[in-house]
């Protein structure tokens, strides 16, 4: 790419980013309302997902700067002073937390050229008040151009912004030939205008130096790619980073005080990853059911795991994903939704998965069409076993954003109670994430709260339609409703 295609390009993301700032000042949006201003929720039905019971008596919610300061059975509580939302007796649950997105997802099977500048970054901004409307008040953003998922994560520290907070990990650190293969190796422009996406380590000293500007930078996690095959038939190998470039990243990362997650999927990978240092494994093993020793060995070391159900039922089920991009749930511009459309009527025509160009195939449908029913017993084994399980819906991949509801429906088919999912959700992913202020609905917690219509402890469905979303104090109308 030529100079003057790269100033073009900066001039491009420098006036978007000013009219997008202007914009953002500008807008003065109903959440704005309660900005700083102390609320009082009346009247919900609070469900408790650990006591797995919903309270009979509904009751007052007291929110301040931005988090609960009192619950209290309803009526007991002076509203003076205080802005009151009418709860109307519908279910209560703690924010959602989706702990595994990709938030600059943009969903094309092209690399961007200069002129998807115009949408590219008004696509990012949907896809993250989509996740906000679908019930969703805390990601964690497991592979992003770094400066643009530290962008959105500072933009989301304002609670009016519509979007949920945002825990990142910028880049994948990998290895030359290794996981993510359909990812192209970073362009000249893409680093000096975006940061890395995808860093091939060449060594423990490059490890280092480069977890360093990570944790510099401003990182949440740090993520590692460990996958030693494709998705074909023939399971062509790739490479993965060797125990002492693994030592060497995690050893960095937590001497920062930063958590790792480890991208991985078939059995294998896992079985050799329990010998290494690391903190949350991502996505469910695929290949295989996971054997009683490995399961015990998980549990021994307590290490958690994040699903990834829906993304993977994308292939099995290409028509519901057809079908919620017809009825307009998917919050797409037309490029993006041109070719995820493309690439879901392909795979219920049988065709393999390809991507980028040149054109070449990422999947063997053969393969990966069933894998998520293996993934689901392996949840339910998980599970049974007293694995931590964040729920996660790896959207931004291929799949729109604000599909974590679907993912929850989805781990009750595999076989948790609908109070095991919703713990996942809410509790038990505040606990994967190690944030200590979020997953409960009780004094002293942020003020994330959902309202529902009807109770999902005793029909999960009622995720699907949230009423109300309120973010740290801040109340959200679900825009398609
Ligand atoms: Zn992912």
């Amino acid at each position: 790419m030529s100079m003057h295609a790269v100033a073009s390009l900066m001039h491009a993301v420098e006036s978007f980013a000013r009219a997008a700032g202007a914009a953002h000042r500008a807008w003065k949006g109903p959440a704005y309302e309660y900005k700083d201003v102390p609320v009082l929720l009346k009247d919900v039905r609070l469900v408790d997902v650990e006591e797995e019971r919903t309270r009979a008596e509904p009751s007052d919610i007291k929110l301040e700067n931005g988090r609960i300061s009192l619950v209290a059975p309803a009526g007991e509580l002076d509203s003076r002073g205080l802005k009151v939302l009418e709860g109307r007796n519908r279910f209560a649950l703690p924010g959602l937390i989706d702990c595994h997105v990709h938030i600059c997802g943009i969903f094309i099977t092209a690399l961007p050229g200069i002129s998807d500048f115009r949408w590219l970054l008004r696509q990012v901004y949907l896809n993250h008040r989509a996740q906000l409307q679908s019930g969703v008040t805390l990601v964690r953003d497991m592979m992003s151009v770094l400066r643009v998922s530290l962008l959105f994560k500072s933009l989301a520290e304002d609670a009016c912004s519509g979007f949920p907070r945002v825990l990142c990990a910028g880049p994948m650190l990998t290895v030359e030939g290794g996981y993510p293969p359909y990812v192209p190796r970073d362009q000249f422009y893409q680093r000096v205008l975006g940061g890395p996406l995808k860093l091939e380590l060449a060594g423990e000293r490059d490890a280092v130096s480069w977890v360093d500007r990570l944790a510099g930078a401003g990182v949440d996690w740090i993520k590692i790619g460990y996958q030693g095959a494709l998705f074909d038939m023939a399971r062509t190998p790739l490479s993965k980073p060797s125990a002492r470039l693994f030592r060497a990243i995690a050893d960095r990362a937590h001497h920062h005080g930063l958590p790792v997650a480890v991208h991985h999927y078939w059995l294998q990978d896992l079985k050799e990853l329990l010998e290494l240092p690391f903190d949350t494994l991502e996505h469910i093993t695929e290949d295989g059911e996971i054997d009683a020793r490995t399961l015990a060995r998980m549990a021994e070391r307590g290490l958690p795991v994040t699903s990834d159900l829906e993304q993977s039922a994308f292939a099995h089920e290409p028509q519901k994903f057809l079908h919620m991009i017809e009825e307009g749930k998917s919050n797409l511009l037309p490029r993006p939704r041109g070719d995820i459309t493309r690439l879901l009527h392909e795979v219920a025509a049988g065709q393999d998965i390809y991507g980028l160009k040149p054109r070449r195939k990422i999947m063997d449908l053969a393969f990966v069409r069933d894998l998520v029913f293996q993934k689901m017993r392996n949840l339910k084994l998980l599970a049974d076993s007293g694995i931590l399980i964040g729920a996660a819906s790896d959207a931004g991949v291929h799949m729109m954003m604000g599909i974590l509801p679907e993912e929850l429906c989805r781990m009750t088919e595999a076989g948790l109670s609908n109070a095991q999912a919703l713990r996942s959700a809410t509790i038990d992913a505040a606990r994967l994430l190690r944030v200590d202020d979020v997953g409960r609905i009780k004094a002293g917690y942020r003020g994330d709260i959902v309202l529902y219509e009807n109770d999902p402890l005793e029909n999960i469905a009622a995720v699907r339609s949230p009423a109300l979303v309120m973010r740290d104090g801040v109340p959200h109308t679900p825009l398609d409703r």
